[in-house]
């Protein structure tokens, strides 16, 4: 299923859950609900997290930028030659390496760094850095569209926000649970509990055929009707109308 489509379902079908049960919903909740409907596709390539985090064009800067570190280091470190040709070839050489790969180094040090010094600006250092180096290191399509993925993603939100909110870890687990039921009903499906090779597979749409776009939007639409119900129904509108 394409990123909008879980974005919308997991975030929507969660937060009705929630609203149903009366449990508050705060803006962490709402953005760990949105975060945890993009996470089991971080691996993907063209996941809408990873694109939306780390552009294409900061990598494409980046790479550019260590060409002129390269540069920089062979003319001012003329002092210390051959040292200066050899770091700065080691430098520039990183334009080379797919961007791929390179946007992982990129998410690995950033989480390391997070996860070392982000305590005093940045709050869920610890869950952010955590996750950075997890989806640099995971295999493509691997760990994240198992129960694994579910139960080791709720279990790190639990830990670290259960004595601040309880909807939290409810909120990340229902939602990346309900990216992986999402799954499970399009042709590829999933293989939830490897080394097992049982695979859950409705076969009910085809990704990217007209047909499957057509039963993403209708199940969209179904989300906002229920949104619209646990939320809305209820609220009195009449003073909008002016009388
Ligand atoms: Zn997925």
């Amino acid at each position: 299923m394409m990123g909008k489509a879980h974005l919308a379902i997991s975030t929507g079908v969660t937060l009705s859950i929630l609203g149903l049960n009366n449990l508050s919903i705060s803006l962490p909740v709402v953005a760990v609900a949105a975060v945890s409907a993009l996470l089991p596709d971080i691996d993907e390539p063209n996941s809408l997290l990873v694109s939306k985090t780390i552009p294409k064009d900061l990598i494409r800067l980046l790479k550019a930028l260590m060409i002129g570190i390269g540069i920089f280091i062979y003319f001012a470190g003329s002092a210390f030659a051959p040292w200066n040709t050899v770091i700065a070839i080691l430098a520039a050489s990183i334009f080379f390496v797919p961007t791929r790969t390179f946007r992982n180094v990129i998410m690995v040090l950033a989480g390391a760094a997070l996860i070392l010094f982000g305590h005093s600006f940045i709050p869920w250092n610890y869950i952010i850095g955590c996750l950075l180096i997890i989806c640099a290191l995971v295999p493509h399509r691997g760990l994240t569209h198992t129960f694994y993925g579910v139960a080791g993603w709720t279990l790190l939100l639990f830990f670290s926000t259960h004595t601040y909110d309880q909807a939290i870890w409810i909120a990340g687990g229902v939602s990346y649970l309900l990216h992986l039921l999402a799954d499970s009903i399009t042709n590829h499906g999933i293989r939830p509990l490897p080394p097992f090779q049982f695979r859950l597979k409705l076969r009910l749409m085809s990704t990217g055929t007209s047909s499957g776009t057509l039963l993403e939007n209708v199940c969209i639409g179904l989300t906002m009707v229920l949104v619209w119900f646990v939320f809305l129904r209820g609220v009195d509108l009449s003073h909008l109308i002016p009388s």
